[in-house]
């Protein structure tokens, strides 16, 4: 039986769940079909509204795949995040016999990351966020999974990848091993595991068990959020649902600066503020030092005045971007910028080495990285259509466009959102309000940045409950 899942464009998340379409079998009522949901149904995950979901097909377990019978030798994917696991799924709508052999350092399981910046105020565990085991989803989806596997060289000459366990041949390889905090130097002299960081289930699972064993209503922990971004703005909110004292930093003045205009970004420090948020604005870490007590002292310095402040905290979390670890694609010679990660071709997402393309957080198209969860489908389905289609000449391969998927804060105190390619630089664009209205429940504004050329290159859309 085919059933028709429904996308979020916002955080990726899908109606109905996963969990609901693998054990439909097993349940008496069928879950409503997404047309019957009523027109206020809003993502639980994101808060965007019922038009913003895209229907996609998903199969449930008793579906035919396909037989195309391809000859195509084995594909390799490193990294099963959500990138990796999309690859297969891709793959296996096309193809259920080609070889597919997964390789992660972690242990391969199914999540859906968008979930982390928000989980903390629900209580959820590493464990009720995960949708299925490494082990469960790679005998599902016919693959062999390496995990707990790492990758160190790419021989692309001879077509092996090196792993801490052996050797692995390939076909065509697919990297998809995501990008890692970029920690602010004045944080490595602590050992890593004291840096906490929310980029992955096993760094949510760490956080998760530290603060399960605090009482909140005795002994709630101070946490630094260092780095007001889109991750920095959610997590610093959630943990202060979760019921824990929070500071969060930037160096520029007001959150989301870089991206929002500061008519907007103003609204957000205030909506911050009123949960109970410090928000440090301005502000740089200069120095870190362990209390005797097991916290931190910070250094933090005034960016426009030079002044400096000390603020101790139990614990600090880093959400100052992400960079992309160059060497191992630069075992294969191909060129990966720190930043921006893996530069590819925009149409077929293969990097310049031949047979092995990227998808993910850690590639670019253009100079520009995309991390975000909603093209990753797309992506996905142009690099299947290309491997298969190398041997499959009746396979169209339609090149991959690249469109700025829609930008949603999971902020509950504010709604943000966002369309194209928002930027708080005014050489991007002039920013206008459209409209300004207020309810008797929210102020609601549409704003639009226009090029010099009468361009709308993003619109955004606020709503503050009043
Ligand atoms: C807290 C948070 C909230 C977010 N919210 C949203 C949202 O609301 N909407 C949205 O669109 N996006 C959101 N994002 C971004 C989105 O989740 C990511 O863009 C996406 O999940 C990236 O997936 P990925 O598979 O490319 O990378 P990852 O999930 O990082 O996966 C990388 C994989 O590669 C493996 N790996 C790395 N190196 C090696 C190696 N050498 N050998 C073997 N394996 C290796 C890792 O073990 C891992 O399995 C959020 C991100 C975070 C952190």
């Amino acid at each position: 039986m085919t059933i028709t899942q429904y996308e979020c464009q916002a955080c990726g998340w899908s109606y109905p769940p996963q969990s609901d379409i693998q054990s439909d079998t097993q349940l008496d009522t069928q879950p409503l079909a997404f047309a019957d949901l009523p027109s206020s149904f809003s993502c639980p995950l994101c808060g965007a509204g019922k038009t913003e979901f895209v229907p996609v097909q998903a199969t449930d377990s008793s579906d035919q795949h396909l037989s195309m019978k391809t000859a195509a030798d084995d594909i390799v994917i490193i990294g099963a995040g959500l990138a990796g696991w999309a690859v297969v799924d891709a793959l296996r709508a096309q193809d259920d016999i080609v070889g597919i052999t997964l390789v992660t350092a972690d242990s391969g399981a199914r999540y859906h990351k968008p979930m982390l910046s928000v989980a903390f105020s629900q209580n959820k565990t590493a464990k009720d966020l995960m949708r299925a085991s490494g082990e469960d989803a790679s005998d599902k989806a016919n693959i062999t999974l390496l995990s707990h596997t790492t990758v160190h060289f790419i021989d692309s000459h001879n077509k092996v990848i090196k792993t801490d366990k052996g050797d692995v041949a390939y076909a065509n390889l697919v990297l998809a091993m995501g990008a890692t905090p970029a920690i602010p130097p004045c944080f490595s002299d602590l050992p890593e595991q004291e840096i906490w960081h929310i980029n992955h289930i096993d760094s949510f699972h760490n956080i998760q068990q530290a603060l399960s064993n605090t009482d909140v209503s005795t002994d709630s922990k101070h946490i630094a959020v260092i780095g007001a971004g889109m991750v920095g703005t959610e997590i610093a909110e959630d943990l202060t649902k979760a019921g824990h004292q929070v500071t969060l930093l930037d160096t520029n003045d007001t959150p989301l600066a870089m991206m929002l205009p500061s008519i907007v970004t103003d609204i957000i420090k205030e909506a911050l503020e009123a949960q109970g948020i410090e928000f440090l604005g301005g502000s740089r870490v200069d120095a870190v030092e362990r209390t005797p007590k097991g916290g931190y002292q910070l250094t933090i310095t005034c960016c426009d005045s030079g002044k400096q402040q000390v603020i101790t905290v139990d614990n600090i979390l880093i959400s100052t971007g992400l960079k992309v670890d160059p060497r191992l694609p630069n075992t294969a010679g191909i060129n990966t910028d720190n930043a921006l990660g893996i530069e590819v071709d925009e149409g077929s997402l293969q990097t310049q080495v031949p047979h092995i393309y990227a998808i993910g957080d850690c590639m670019s198209i253009g100079g520009i990285a995309c991390r975000y969860v909603a093209p990753l489908r797309a992506q996905a389905a142009t690099i299947a259509a290309h491997i298969l289609g190398q041997q499959q000449p009746h396979y169209i391969h339609q090149a991959y466009i690249h469109k700025p998927p829609m930008i949603r804060l999971k902020n509950k105190s504010i709604s943000i959102s966002a369309t194209g390619t928002p930027r708080a630089d005014e050489s991007h664009g002039q920013w206008r309000v459209v409209s300004d209205t207020q309810s008797e429940t929210s102020q609601d504004m549409l704003l639009e940045q226009v090029t010099d050329a009468g361009e709308v290159v993003a619109t955004l859309t606020v709503k503050q409950p009043l």
